[in-house]
């Protein structure tokens, strides 16, 4: 059985313990293969193995450092067909999306290479003849980056391809339930002669690894994408050595369709937004707002569509909606769903677990669509992760916006309308670091990604993203 191993100091290892742990598919439940199970002693191993490889990588002229990168976006694309099947194969979603998702997670390398070179300062006019101001951007330093299971190879691109191009070297904790991606993303690589020491690879106990990452002092830089539970507990961590940080937490995205909308057009937006990887994006869809006098319409279109979707095991080139990633996943949409029968919400369409035939042994939910949904309902005020759409309507624009913001959450929120001052108003005021008027895909490598309130802190993508891995230096230069 293949083992996925750790990759540290451009060495592959797998855990000192000897211990490693078996991988399921969450569409078939069979074992997919092994993890390395690592912990502290890995951690401090490629800690001190990153520490030692950065002041020579810091030094190395970005056109260097940009060259790496583009052999290794020319190997991604080479290997496309190879990383598509393993995170279909790892985490469920169908190959289709999987095949988007090597191409965006090239793009954050390539986009990032490119920037490497365009790392300025400034000369700033001094009030002295005899002195200059001059601002210097530094690599921040050794960066630790832990990454989710939804999109096991852009997340990790999109970390590491900044925080390269920027001169820091790098220690990666894949998702347990992802290792798979990473490991191939190293093993690119190491094919592209990255110097050993910038990019390294522990897998296994998170809370150990995680642990290590705080407080050892050579870790200046911690990027994390995960739940906000796990992200404020490093924040508050990290807060004993001023460690630098960025967090991309959970979101609870309204999707607000006014009555003046494009129906067809929102009606596929919506399903863009909503069953994209089954629901498993922090920007998917959780609110679904729709004007009163157009809901029954809208519901019996969306319902149309819904029930025209294929779900099955991702790897099938026809599947639409794979399964959620883990037991655990599976139980919380579950449970969603009951709670909010059980408070007088109405089932339009799904709302079960599927186990019969092929999806006996997978974690499959049913696309659900909710009516007579309010707001003390879970699914309502939770992050779901899952196929399920409630639909709440709703009379003013005043009025839906205030539910809109009505929550501690603040990453995506989207709308339909044709209305220009409506558009303007929105966006103005919606309390959202992401918002997407009129389109449900608003992911691109050079835009700032990122949440207001409890959904993260800095951005990624784009010039924001790089910025993340720098640090200001003023040189007041007396002569
Ligand atoms: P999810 O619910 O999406 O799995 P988590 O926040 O649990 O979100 O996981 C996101 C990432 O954080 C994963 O790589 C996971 O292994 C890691 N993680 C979980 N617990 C810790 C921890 N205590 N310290 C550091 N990383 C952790």
């Amino acid at each position: 059985m293949t083992e996925r191993k750790m990759y540290i100091n451009g060495q592959w290892m797998g855990s000192i313990s000897g211990k490693a742990t078996a991988l399921r598919s969450p569409a078939t439940g069979k074992v997919i293969g092994e993890i390395a199970s690592g912990g502290r002693e890995e951690a401090r191993l490629a800690i001190t193995a990153a520490h030692e490889a950065f002041a020579e990588w810091a030094a190395t002229p970005a056109r260097e450092r940009a060259a790496y990168m583009q052999k290794v976006v020319q190997l991604m694309h080479e290997n496309k067909a190879e990383l598509a099947h393993m995170i279909s194969l790892e985490m469920g979603k169908p190959i289709r999306e999987a095949r988007g998702e090597v191409d965006i997670a090239a793009d954050y390398v390539q986009w990032n290479a490119e920037e490497a070179k365009r790392i300025y300062g400034d000369l700033i006019p001094s009030n002295a003849k005899h002195k200059r101001i001059l601002v210097l951007r530094q690599p921040v330093g050794v960066t630790a980056a832990i990454t989710p299971w939804n999109f096991p190879l852009s997340m990790v691109t999109r970390k590491m391809a900044p925080a390269i191009a920027a001169g820091c070297t790098v220690i990666l904790k894949p998702a347990k339930q992802t290792p798979g991606s990473a490991v191939m993303f190293f093993e690119l690589l190491e094919k592209a002669g990255l110097p050993r020491g910038v990019a390294n690879l522990v897998l296994g106990n998170a809370s150990e690894i995680g642990a290590e990452f705080i407080s050892n002092p050579l870790v200046k830089k911690i990027t994390f994408t995960g739940s906000t539970e796990i992200g404020k507990q490093l924040l508050s961590q990290a807060a004993h050595q001023v460690k630098r940080v960025s967090m991309e937490l959970g979101g609870h995205a309204p999707f607000i369709v006014f009555p003046d909308a494009d129906l067809e057009k929102a009606v596929d937006g919506l399903i863009a937004s909503k069953f994209r990887n089954s629901g498993q994006t922090c920007i998917c869809t959780n609110r679904l707002y729709v004007h009163s006098t157009i809901v029954e319409s809208f519901a019996s279109l969306l319902k149309e569509k819904v029930q025209a979707m294929v779900m099955g095991n991702g790897l099938l080139e026809e599947v639409e909606l794979g399964p959620i990633v883990d037991q655990i996943g599976l139980q919380k949409v579950d449970e969603q769903v009951r709670d909010a029968v059980g408070k007088g919400a109405t089932v339009l369409c799904g709302g079960s677990i599927r186990k019969e035939g092929e999806f006996s042994n997978g974690n499959f939910f049913e696309p659900t669509i909710l009516l007579d949904v309010d707001d003390t309902m879970q699914v309502v005020r939770e992050e779901t992760f899952g196929p399920v759409v409630p639909i709440l309507p709703f009379e003013t624009e005043e009025e839906v916006l205030q539910k809109a913001n009505d929550t501690t959450f603040g990453l995506a929120a989207y709308f339909y309308t044709q209305d220009l001052g409506r558009t303007i108003r929105m966006y103005e005021k919606l309390e959202y670091g992401i918002i997407g008027a009129n389109d449900p895909v608003p992911t691109t490598v050079q835009a700032p990604f990122g949440g207001y309130k409890e959904s993260g802190l800095g951005r990624e993508g784009g010039y924001h993203g790089l910025e993340g891995f720098l640090e200001i230096k003023y040189v007041s230069l007396g002569f």
